[in-house]
């Protein structure tokens, strides 16, 4: 955890901010160890401190060794409290708050337990900076979510009927992965079949998986606060040529943005490289979402792959980002096709992650 500390003072360092107050759970996490649900971070160069309740002070001693735990207790010592304490003893005439993780109620305490001896500055994304490149402890804890998400789904494939329904399909998945190994579903599992596979985050229900039709499978396992994300189109029984036209222009969008995917590529011409084929094979408007997302502590995070925007242009890649590679195409009434894995950028290019197999290689 210390070379994480250190970059993060340097990121604070170059921002000209001296000292961050970190809320958001898993920037906390990523930065201390601590894996417990309450708490905050205030880092400041001769700082580091773990603001948490007697429910968690003696994980957060044993999970967060380069961090002092300082205990809140509500009423008595609220982190409005702790907080002012520790600015006045640390001297810190400024401290900056995560914008986007502080409630308009949080920030109104905080301000008037500090007064006008502290100035409270909004801030966005800095923590997260630094998650976009994963270290080797996370990549190692990212390899075995995906290896227990891959194996689940190649074990379950063959089980499947088309009398089952979506929602049976998705528990025999979750069971899967909770045998092998998983903590916890990463997120909701999404099984669709047929017309409800054009819903790109649909729920499943009670509808049977049927024959010849696309069902959508979108899973993924949490390893040690580490998620996968894993999405495979398959059909039961004999899939008709329209099914095999659309999902070989998905699978070429695919193998086309993984084909650009390397250190430098700029993130919305990877996006460009799947869309543009898609388009190309007139179904433009049917891919509605980005092309990919970044994983780790968090399901989705930096870096988004997706098209530029005026408030949000594209960025490089680094290498050691982890991304998915998930184009797809909706049809209303029909289905669809989404096929997802899990990339990382290496020095000279991209390793796929992702090895459950796809109908077609
Ligand atoms: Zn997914
Ligand atoms: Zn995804």
């Amino acid at each position: 955890m210390d070379h994480r500390l250190a970059r993060l003072r340097a990121a604070l360092d170059e921002a000209g901010l001296p000292a961050l107050l970190v809320s958001a759970p898993a920037n906390r996490r990523y930065l201390s160890g601590f894996t417990g649900s309450y708490g905050w971070l205030l880092v400041a160069p001769e700082a580091a401190l773990l603001f948490t309740d007697s429910r968690y002070t003696l994980r957060a001693a044993a999970e967060a060794p380069g961090f002092q735990v300082s205990e809140l207790a509500n009423p008595g010592r609220p982190l409005a409290t702790a907080l002012a304490e520790a600015a006045r003893e640390r001297d810190l005439p400024r401290i900056a708050f995560e914008a986007a993780h502080t409630s308009v109620a949080d920030h109104a305490n905080l301000a008037a337990s500090l007064g006008d001896a502290v100035e409270l500055l909004p801030c966005e994304g800095v923590v997260e900076g630094l998650r976009q490149v994963k270290d080797a402890a996370e990549l190692a804890a990212l390899r075995r979510a995906v290896a227990i998400t891959d194996a689940a789904i190649t074990a379950v494939m063959p089980q499947l009927r088309p009398e089952h329904s979506e929602r049976q399909a998705a528990w025999m998945l979750e069971l899967a992965m909770r045998e092998g190994g998983a903590d916890e579903i990463g997120f909701p599992i999404i099984v669709a079949a047929g017309p409800n596979a054009a819903m790109p985050h649909y729920h499943p229900g009670d509808a049977p998986l049927g024959e010849g039709r696309p069902v959508i499978i979108d899973m993924g396992a949490r390893l040690d606060g580490y998620h996968a994300d894993l999405t495979r189109t398959l059909v039961l029984g004999a899939p008709d040529d329209k099914f095999w036209a659309i999902y070989d222009i998905v699978l070429e969008a695919q193998r086309r943005a993984l084909a650009g995917l390397r250190p430098g590529a700029i993130s919305s011409d990877v996006d460009a490289l799947a869309r543009e084929h898609i388009a190309a094979a007139g179904y433009a408007d049917s891919f509605g979402h980005g092309l990919g997302h970044g994983v780790g502590l968090n399901i989705h995070e930096a870096p988004s792959l997706r098209r530029a925007g005026p408030d949000a242009p594209g960025a490089p890649l680094q290498a050691g980002m982890v991304t998915s590679i998930e184009p797809g195409i909706y049809l209303p009434g029909w289905g669809g096709v989404r096929i997802e894995d899990l990339a990382l950028v290496t020095a000279d290019g991209h390793e796929v992650l992702s090895m459950a197999p796809k109908l077609r290689a």
